[in-house]
């Protein structure tokens, strides 16, 4: 039941306007012009920042100190609502370790996606499916501030140009490290290698397991979310995306 049907995972999104989107994010003129809303990578090489990124990657030494000190006195305040006593030996550090580990987890919306790439793209005249399978990763689900975690595989069709094959984990890990759910870290990885690289098509899987349905609530131990988002010649193209399913070991039993 949390399986989430890999052939409709690209329709999860209606609005994600999935051959739309690529065409639109083909021309890189387009971009330059204005930037619309639709334009994931904004000027400054943010890619839909949260509402805070640029004050956090902007702030000084003294702004960063007074954040981290909020995070801590609302662990503080968390830890003797549950009935624990904060200045037990054991738990002393707890909110300094837990700030940490939120900042730690939240870093990607202020991540410069240019930085990532870094000028890894080179032009080539491969045109097959170039893919990379089992990404390890870590992200925090958003409606319960615990984690997720599982493997992405991600493949493209390059146009021409092929990306440094390290930039693909690196762009997942950017997204990983925001709070999310599963559906949107699909799709915006996708939506990236097309903004970046203009490819044929992306194909992104993803499988993970989910903390909250582990531990609390249904308590589903095995159970597997698996979400997809095919663009471009993976959504048009039947036989383009099966091989991709294929490899990725998701082409046959259905
Ligand atoms: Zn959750």
């Amino acid at each position: 039941m949390s399986q989430t049907d890999r052939n409709n995972g690209d329709s999860l999104e209606p609005n994600s306007g999935t051959s739309g989107h690529i065409s639109h994010a083909r021309d890189p003129h387009d971009q330059e012009e204005g930037r619309t809303a639709d334009t994931l990578i904004e000027a400054d090489g943010l890619c839909r920042p949260s509402i805070g990124a640029r004050l956090r990657v902007q702030e000084s030494p003294h702004a960063a100190t007074d954040r981290f000190n909020n995070i801590k006195a609302a662990v503080e305040t968390i830890l003797q609502s549950v009935g624990e006593d904060p200045y037990r030996p054991g738990l002393l550090d707890t909110p300094k370790r837990f700030a940490k580990a939120m900042m730690d987890f939240t870093q990607g919306y202020g991540q410069d996606v240019r930085d990532i790439v870094n000028n890894a793209i080179f032009n080539e005249n491969h045109n097959e499916m170039v893919l990379v399978k089992n990404i390890d990763i870590s992200s925090l689900c958003e409606h319960h501030l615990v984690p997720f975690t599982g493997k992405m595989h991600i493949g493209y069709v390059p146009n021409n140009r092929v990306i440094g094959l390290s930039k693909l984990p690196r762009i997942a890990q950017m997204f990983s490290r925001r709070l999310q759910v599963q559906e949107r870290l699909t799709r915006q990885v996708a939506e990236t290698i097309v903004e970046t690289l203009q490819p044929q098509g992306v194909a992104v899987v993803m499988e993970s397991s989910h903390l909250c349905m582990v531990t609390r609530g249904v308590q589903q131990y095995s159970a597997v979310t698996v979400t997809s988002c095919m663009l471009g010649c993976f959504e048009t193209n039947d036989k383009t995306r099966n091989e991709f399913l294929s490899l990725v070991g998701m082409g046959s039993g259905r």
